[in-house]
């Protein structure tokens, strides 16, 4: 189980107020699956931090929230400086003496200040003001003495790391730590019961102070980043990398990973748990925020259509992307916008057999030209113009030779010796096509996210493409769980059902274009956890069917609610009851009813278009017609029902004789859903009713 909620990352500055403007070298700060935010100082910083954490506290969330500068020095400089061996005294002691403004801060004066306080010169270094200052070097070499180590015993792994001591120039840390941490001790007082320091203190509290060093994946970020501004897309990557490492099960072994003889000095997460750490930063994107099922509290019975919403705005791509040959991507989801190659046509040329010539306006009158020797065929053009008054054979696909601006069809010809005659009436740019008439180069043909079919693949080919750009394929896990389940082939008691909803719910998810697999497991909380482990392992999402409500043997939701994070949503839909909507490991869980035709209309409703989000791809509207009815119902107000339904000889929509969700015959006498609204209605024969036919739902 994850150790906290929420995954926050702040890339800090030591330097003044920049502006109102989104820039580099500033103040960024991301929530993992969040849109980073940008900050023009610290005094604003502070106020973010405050409400935010403030926030969590009245909402029991736990915060991770990393900084990217040293939480403390080489062993030793804060006895020396404070008296005491607690790093966190050094927080209290800067705090008392740091004077922050947007516009100035004090940070060159105290170094100076306890460069006093050490034999020689003093370890601080790098005077960034015009005046001089007592005590603080401008020039690293130039302290003569500097009576510390250069580096904590991590900056010596974490190579590339800049050194404490210095206080200006590029890359210099020094400032942001000399900052940094009277904020850091500020907010510690604030939230005293709430905030621990990593690796000081134990993480026993709901909200963590880790220290954070992005140059550690560098590569990765420099992947994975597509923000114009690099500081957003390095906060935004790394909050992804912790958050995900959290998911994983994998933070607390990277939080571990602290000698004990440098705890005092601060460590910065993932140095000495490297390969766990790059593994999460490049596993695939984000997966959804932990909390992103949360419906509103003190909601009851939610209308479907609100239930949508709400689903639609949680939902985001998991899957990476890679580059795949147009023949291969049919069912596959383009992860950018394709552009012709070059124009369909790319030439001008006939739409017919017969005669090319040039004609200038409507000839109503039969015409006798000479007829040129040779002929224009697709692949195979004429090498030479044709001349005003004269005409050339040209067949269909060819390319229309210079000259020829209309085509007669040979039917409408007829051909004696070195002549032709040509039946009119015929106008200029008769049967030929221009070139780009179709398509012109350059142009968008297909949009980002759209899952391509047969004709889609041919179109990109046609346009000049041999790749296309597309999302990987999500990977899903179906699980059927009850302790009455058989699979087909196994013998069944008359106290066992077979599986149903396993091989239905997986011949859907690969009609939607996805990998599936799939397992089932008994009513057994054990044996469910594992199995919901593995599939967090494995895959993307995760179907469940069966043991979603209340009950004693319900243990998908009473687990979910236990160890992961649930929702259970009481749509007011039927049939649907229940739907549990969860994660496990920051895999989301659509946990489905476990009759049959509850599951499949809430698999279609609403498992199919947000794994289409989850995929790269829309969310799918599924597309319905208004047919007059066949039949009389009177339904009651307060949920949305969904009938069996097929469109009989007469054209209207009939019901399956049964309402029964555990009939599933029905669905396959059926041809589609009928949808009847929220509303209370009577519905007699002939009153037009919203069919939606299966292939809607590409089940
Ligand atoms: P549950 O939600 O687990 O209480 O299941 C409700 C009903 O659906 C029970 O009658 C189950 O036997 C049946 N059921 C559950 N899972 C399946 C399945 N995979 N195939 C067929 N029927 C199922
Ligand atoms: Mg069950």
């Amino acid at each position: 189980m994850s150790l906290f909620d929420t995954h926050i990352m702040v890339d800090w500055s030591g330097g003044n107020d920049t502006g109102a403007k989104p820039r580099k070298d500033a103040i960024w700060i991301c929530e993992a699956g969040q849109e980073p935010v940008y900050l023009r100082n610290r005094v604003l910083v502070e106020d973010w931090l405050n409400t935010r954490i403030s926030a969590a506290v009245d909402a029991g969330e736990r915060l991770c929230i990393g900084f990217d500068f040293a939480f403390g020095y080489p062993d030793g400089f804060c006895e020396t400086v404070t008296g005491h061996k607690d790093p966190l005294a050094l927080w209290a002691w800067l705090e008392e003496r740091m004077k922050d403004a947007p516009e100035a801060n004090s940070r060159f004066d105290i170094g100076a200040e306890i460069n006093q306080l050490f034999d020689g010169i003093g370890p601080f270094w790098g005077n960034g003001l015009k005046r001089d200052i007592e005590g603080l070097p401008r020039k690293g070499n130039d302290r003569t003495g500097r009576a510390m180590p250069e580096r904590r015993h991590v900056e010596t792994l974490a190579r590339g790391a800049f050194a404490v001591w210095q206080l200006s120039g590029a890359g210099a840390v020094g400032g942001q730590v000399l900052t940094g941490l009277p904020v850091l001790s500020r907010l510690r007082r604030q939230f005293a019961e709430h905030v621990s320091v990593w690796p000081f203190e134990k993480l026993d509290s709901s909200i963590a102070f880790v220290e954070i060093w992005p140059s550690l994946i560098s590569a990765e970020i420099a992947e994975q980043a597509t923000d114009p501004i690099k500081d957003a897309g390095q906060v935004r990557v790394i909050a992804n990398v912790v958050a995900r490492l959290d998911q994983a099960d994998k933070l607390q072994t990277v939080l571990d990973s602290v000698p004990e003889e440098s705890r005092r000095e601060g460590w910065i997460l993932g140095v000495g748990a490297e390969d766990i750490f790059r593994a999460a930063a490049t596993a695939r994107p984000d997966r959804l925020p932990s909390n992103c099922f949360a419906l509103p509290p003190g909601v009851d019975w939610t209308p479907v259509d609100e239930a949508l919403n709400l689903l639609h705005a949680a939902m985001r791509p998991v899957v990476a992307q890679e580059e795949c040959p147009i023949a291969d991507c049919g069912g596959r989801v383009l992860a950018e916008d394709i552009c012709a190659v070059r124009s369909h046509p790319p030439a001008p040329n006939s739409a017919v057999d017969g005669y090319g010539f040039h004609l200038d306006e409507v000839s109503g009158k039969t015409v006798i030209l000479p007829l040129m020797k040779g002929r224009s065929a697709a692949g195979v053009p004429f090498d030479s113009a044709v001349p005003n008054g004269q005409a050339v054979q040209v067949l269909t696909g060819a390319i229309l030779p210079d000259g020829v601006n209309t085509v007669a069809l040979q039917e409408d010809t007829v051909v004696s010796g070195n002549h032709i005659t040509i039946q009119g009436p015929i106008k200029p740019g008769a049967n030929t096509r221009d070139a780009g008439e179709d398509v012109r180069a350059g142009e968008v043909v297909l949009p980002k996210g759209r899952r391509m079919n047969g004709c889609d693949v041919g179109l990109l080919s046609a346009v000049g493409c041999d790749f296309a750009k597309v999302f990987g394929r999500l990977r899903i896990r179906v699980i059927s769980t009850g302790d009455e389940l058989r699979s087909p082939g196994e013998v069944a008691a008359d106290h066992q059902v077979y599986d149903a909803n396993g091989p239905m719910l997986a011949r859907m998810a690969k009609n939607w274009g996805y990998e599936v697999s799939t397992v089932r497991v008994g009513d057994d909380r054990t044996a469910m956890r594992q199995a919901f482990t593995e599939a967090a392992n494995e895959t993307d999402a995760i179907l469940t069917s069966g043991g979603a409500s209340s009950g004693a043997e319900d243990h998908v939701s009473a687990l979910l609610a236990e160890e992961g994070h649930i929702s259970s949503w009481r749509v007011a839909l039927k049939p649907g009851r229940p739907l549990a909507l969860g994660q496990w490991q920051g895999v989301p869980i659509f946990g489905l009813p476990g009759n049959p035709v509850a599951a499949f209309v809430c698999a279609a409703l609403f498992a199919r278009p947000a794994l289409s989000v989850m995929a790269g791809g829309a969310w799918l509207e599924p597309q319905g017609f208004w047919v007059p009815s066949g039949f009389a119902k009177r339904k009651k107000d307060g949920r949305r029902e969904y009938l069996r339904a097929r469109i009989a000889e007469d054209g209207r929509a009939e019901v399956f004789a049964s309402e029964g969700s555990g009939r599933i015959s029905g669905l396959s006498w059926a041809t589609g859903l009928v949808e009847l609204p929220h509303e209370g209605i009577t519905v007699e024969p002939g009153d037009l009713v919203r069919f939606i036919p299966f292939a809607s739902f590409d089940q």
